[in-house]
């Protein structure tokens, strides 16, 4: 079976992520979803449970498309899934310098997995979690960026 993994912190799921999940439902046979479980360098305003939760709750339309939460290095993650691909979505030109750093350190941590790049609609090509995050905080209106039940659970949090 052909099958990808795209991690991620998913704080929380945006129209962006959920554009890359679409295109990798339809390229692979199964995709996981990786929610990171604790970053060194972010600070999350849901936990595992809940970003996963949020995840799963706007992905009835996929069939192909599976959850889970990982803590540990994310090819440790892949070994264990059996899964040789990894996706990460490219915006703009500010994701490629810490994307290009990765993914060599992936494929030197693990030559057997291999990192592949893919571009959202360009609607979504400027948006990200803490934008979306930043702007509801303020009263903004992000209905275009991220399902409604996501707004709202990020409206109830703050
Ligand atoms: P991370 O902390 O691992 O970057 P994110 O949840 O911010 O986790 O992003 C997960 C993946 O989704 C990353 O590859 C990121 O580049 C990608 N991504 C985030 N927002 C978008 C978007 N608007 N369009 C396409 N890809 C996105």
């Amino acid at each position: 079976m052909n099958k990808a993994i795209y991690p991620g912190s998913f704080d929380p799921i945006t129209y962006g992520h959920l554009d890359i999940i679409d295109r990798c439902s339809k390229i692979y046979d199964k995709l996981i979803v990786g929610v990171i479980k604790d970053s060194n360098n972010k600070k999350f305003l849901f936990d595992e449970f809940e970003r996963k939760e949020m995840i799963e709750s706007v992905l009835n339309k996929f069939q192909n498309v599976e959850v889970k939460i990982f803590d540990s290095l994310l090819i440790d993650f892949a070994v264990q899934e059996n899964v040789k691909i990894i996706v990460r979505g490219l915006r703009a030109l500010s994701d490629f310098e810490y994307e290009f750093q990765m993914a060599l350190m992936n494929r030197k941590l693990n030559d057997e997995i291999s990192t592949i790049f893919m571009m959202p609609h360009e609607k979504y090509i400027h948006i990200s979690s803490s934008l979306i995050k930043e702007v509801i905080s303020l009263g903004g209106n992000v209905k275009d960026y991220a399902p409604e039940l996501i707004i709202n659970n990020v409206k109830n949090k703050i």
